[in-house]
């Protein structure tokens, strides 16, 4: 679609006068020079526009629709909810049908140490909880001091004041004062970034662990609250954790009593393969993150699960003081958690488990024998279906190429033919994290763009 209809479409006018986007160019979309493009409809792993286009989402949006699109089971359930009680407030004890039957969907399905899930809204209020909650019990126990929290460069974790403070990406703090006091980063988790060219990966390893100690040891860890990390990281470029490293980590936290946070908003429900990223790497955490997959973004809903050593404090807190102060109007909404029945019920009949393993696998596969012999791409990785394919100038000489040039150039010439792809944020990264419905021959199609794609913009 030309500059010129969208300047002549009335929706698109409105667009650009009325509504403010996330993480778009400001001025460009106010003029009209942004893609623009008005999604109207969606049907497993397609979506389309507007104008009659269609595109294979190999994202899932922003890797959430895992069911894929246009489930009625899912519509239909929020329907009859909305018609039958469209909300109450859950406060001071009351409850809702919806709510409390996900609750102990969620918790079946979570690892046997954790004890109870809150509801929120999105993944960065669901990481603002944690943090919260974190504090709340180390003043709990006496302990106020305790309150900083290490995430690691690269990381992503929202863009609030909280969460936005522990990801690790320069846009989401430069010119906005954040991080706030107390939030630390340590070095990214990926061997490619490893800080110097010659280290083994067991070298690599190594100075991720030091490096972490280091940093508690120089804080003081009576200063230190928790650990936040995505079991696999996401947004930073669907980086695998290096082999070994979360049972490292955990060692670590727990000889300086720091709590684990693992944000699972990605991992969570299925995308790695497992029903959580804390099962697939062995990790032991006292809050669990999710979002994103719980509903499949059928309707907002995130939730904050806590460990059973943390329920125990909070119980105590109760007795002493009085209720928990914190709540949002929209804390467990019930067209949320209608959604969020419906969808965990479809990842188990449709086995999306299942599929995201073999299907991931077969993905990773298939975009390897696309363009793994490219000599700028250095990477083909991921875990499940989640997978991203890194382009480096000359990957031998581990020389870069300027973030954000390649990978979004390839990321547009795949939609152009018809694949959306995601750029990842500073890199050159393209992302692959499709619905875990996906197919094979769906594959195929999104390997064959890739390849193209690569060629026509590295020819
Ligand atoms: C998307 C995301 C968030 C933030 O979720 P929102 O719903 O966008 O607030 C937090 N953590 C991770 C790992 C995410 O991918």
């Amino acid at each position: 679609m030309t500059t010129d209809t969208l300047l002549n479409d009335t929706l698109a006018a409105w667009d650009r006068d009325n509504l403010l986007h996330p993480t778009t160019h400001t001025s460009n979309h106010a003029n009209g020079t942004t893609p623009g493009r008005i999604i109207t409809g969606g049907k497993g792993v397609y979506v389309s526009d507007r104008d009659g286009n269609q595109f294979l989402d190999a994202f899932a949006a922003l890797y959430c629709v895992n069911v894929g699109y246009g489930r009625t089971e899912v519509a239909d359930a929020i329907s009859e909810q909305a018609q039958k009680l469209s909300y109450f407030h859950a406060f001071a004890g009351h409850g809702n049908e919806p709510a409390i039957k996900l609750a102990k969907m969620v918790m079946d399905r979570a690892p046997d140490h954790m004890a109870r899930v809150y509801f929120g809204l999105s993944g960065s209020d669901a990481n603002e909880t944690n943090v919260k909650l974190a504090w709340h019990y180390n003043i709990l126990r006496g302990k106020p001091e305790k309150r900083k929290i290490i995430s690691r460069w690269r990381a992503y974790h929202g863009s609030g004041l909280v969460s936005g403070s522990m990801t690790g990406l320069a846009a989401y703090h430069a010119r906005f004062h954040l991080p706030l006091d107390g939030f630390l980063h340590t070095h990214c988790p990926h061997y490619l970034r490893r800080p110097d060219r010659d280290m083994t990966e067991a070298q690599h390893l190594d100075f991720l662990i030091t490096e972490l100690e280091a940093m508690i040891m120089d804080e003081g860890p009576e200063t230190i609250c928790a650990f936040i990390g995505e079991p696999a990281m996401g947004t930073g470029g669907l980086m695998p954790p290096p082999d070994g490293y979360w049972a490292r980590v955990q060692e670590v936290l727990d000889r300086h009593d720091i709590l684990l946070i693992a944000d699972e908003v990605v991992t969570g429900f299925g995308r790695t393969g497992s029903m959580f990223g804390s099962q697939h790497y062995g990790l032991r955490p006292d809050f669990m993150t999710i979002a994103k997959g719980l509903t499949s973004a059928y309707a907002p809903l995130s939730g904050s699960i806590i460990s059973q050593r943390v329920f125990d404090v909070l119980m105590q807190g109760s007795e002493d003081f009085g209720a928990l102060a914190h709540g949002w109007t929209y804390s467990a909404h019930p067209l949320g958690a209608a959604a969020g029945i419906a969808t965990l019920d479809l990842v188990d009949n449709l086995s999306l488990l299942e599929n995201a393993r073999d299907n991931g696998a077969y993905l990773q596969q298939a975009l390897k024998d696309a363009v793994g012999d490219h000599p700028n791409v250095a990477e083909v990785r991921g875990v499940g279906l989640m997978v991203a394919v890194e382009f480096m100038k000359d990957p031998a000489a581990h020389e870069w190429f300027a973030p954000m040039t390649v990978g979004p150039q390839i990321s547009e010439a795949m939609t152009r033919l018809g694949v959306i792809a995601r750029a990842m944020p500073e890199g050159n990264i393209v992302g692959f994290a499709p619905p875990l419905s996906i197919t094979r021959d769906e594959i195929d199609i999104v390997a064959k763009a890739l390849r193209a794609a690569t060629h026509e913009v590295l020819s």
